[in-house]
This record gives structure tokens, C-alpha cells and sequence, in this order.
């Protein structure tokens, strides 16, 4: 099976050829259909899998299709929130969200704790679609109310597990929080994650609504 069957649009279709993705892989085939059709998934993946795309396009191209511009402001409105447990993570996914929203009008920034906040919140001002964020750093943004999360239309958390272990329920359970407020319309959450405890389990239970599970 190929890219074109999926069926992600001209502009995904045309920056997926430019990264030399021919083929999807596993987490790629089945994640991709199910998160298009709107539905929430807890998709079990390992790195190296492909799951930054298996979430990264659905994403890009659900916003495509709200045909919203990103607007400058003090505070930012992202549509899409995406959660890494660490800075390195959160760089990578950030690096690749841009590839794939290369020459479209999706604008991705990235937030992440040990580095200065000016600068981040800087890139925030100049409008936001995507927003690649560690838990900490993105708490710090909501409190001092330089980011809203009253827009977000797609939450993905990548590495769950990973966040769990590192301690950051409270702030996890935080930013959900946010986007449960009105004005908030519907939301699809993506959990992915390597290993499937108790703790994820009832994270997802709180959070995702009528999921499907996946497992490849
Ligand atoms: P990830 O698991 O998302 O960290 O991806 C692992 C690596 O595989 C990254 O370097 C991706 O750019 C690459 N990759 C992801 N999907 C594909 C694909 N369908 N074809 C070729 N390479 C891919």
C-alpha cells in the first residue's frame, strides 16, 4: 500500500515524496485512517516506528482543512497540541512537523523547559497552529497567560509512558483541563506510547473518548 491511498491531501502528498517516505510503515497503515476518520486512538509504538507521522499528518491535515491563518497576538490560540516528555523529543517532532507542513500555511512552534522562554514566546506572538510542547514549559506559558488552549482541535501525546514515569500527571492533568473549559468544541486526543500500565490506562480512560486501540 502506498501514501496516495490514504488519500492526506496534495500538500501532504507532495512533502511526504520530498522526505523519501514511499511506503507507510505498520503504526503508519492503520493509525493514519483511523485518526482521519476522527477518531480517538492509543496506539502502541515504539521509536523508530514511524509515529511521528502516524500523528503529525492527521494533525496537519485536519488543520489544512479548518482553513484558519494562524494570527499574531500576545496570546496564542494553537489548534493542535502536541506533548513530548523532553526538550530532545519535542526537537525532533518539531523538526519533522515542519518538513511536513513545508510551503503550506500550518505554522508549527516548539516550547520546551531549560532554555530562556522570550524567545519561545517570541515565535508564539508571530501565530501558532501546531504547538510541540514538554508539560512543565507549556504550564508555565497557560499561567502566565501566553497560551490558550481553548482552540485545540487535536491533542497527540507522544511517548506517554515516558511522561508518567517522569512525573508529570499533575501537569498533564493541567493542560487537559484547559481544553475542557468552554468556549472548547470537541477535541481528538492520540495517546501513543510504548508500554500500556494501569496509570496509562486510566489516564486514557479519563481523557480519550470511545478509543480504539491499537497495537502493531
Ligand atoms: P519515528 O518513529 O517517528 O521517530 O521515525 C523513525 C524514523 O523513520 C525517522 O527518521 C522518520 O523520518 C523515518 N520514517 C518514518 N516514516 C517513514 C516512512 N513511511 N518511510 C520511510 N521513513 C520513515
Amino acid at each position: 500500500s502506498s501514501f496516495e491511498e490514504i488519500d492526506l491531501g496534495e500538500s501532504l502528498n507532495r512533502n511526504i515524496k520530498r522526505c523519501k517516505y514511499v511506503k507507510p510503515t505498520p503504526i503508519q497503515r492503520h493509525a493514519i485512517p483511523i485518526a482521519l476518520a476522527g477518531r480517538d486512538l492509543m496506539a502502541c509504538a515504539q521509536t523508530g516506528s514511524g509515529k511521528t507521522a502516524a500523528f503529525c499528518f492527521p494533525i496537519i491535515h485536519a488543520i489544512l482543512k479548518l482553513n484558519r491563518l494562524s494570527k499574531p497576538g500576545r496570546v496564542a490560540f494553537p489548534l493542535a497540541l502536541i506533548l513530548s516528555p523532553t526538550r530532545e523529543l519535542a526537537c525532533q517532532i518539531y523538526e519533522e512537523a515542519k518538513k511536513f507542513a513545508y510551503q503550506t500555511r500550518v505554522r508549527v512552534v516548539v516550547a520546551y523547559g531549560g532554555a530562556p522562554i522570550v524567545h519561545q514566546l517570541h515565535n508564539l506572538e508571530k501565530g501558532v497552529d501546531i504547538l510541540v510542547a514538554t508539560p512543565g514549559r507549556l504550564v508555565d506559558m497557560i499561567e502566565r497567560a501566553k497560551v490558550s488552549l481553548s482552540m485545540i482541535k487535536c491533542l497527540a501525546l507522544d511517548e506517554a509512558d515516558r511522561m508518567l514515569d517522569m512525573g508529570f500527571e499533575p501537569q498533564i492533568r493541567k493542560i487537559v483541563q484547559q481544553m475542557d473549559m468552554p468556549p472548547c468544541g470537541s477535541r481528538q486526543t492520540m495517546f501513543f506510547s510504548a508500554t500500556f500500565p494501569d496509570e496509562i490506562q486510566r489516564l486514557a480512560s479519563d481523557f480519550l473518548s470511545n478509543y480504539i486501540f491499537l497495537s502493531v
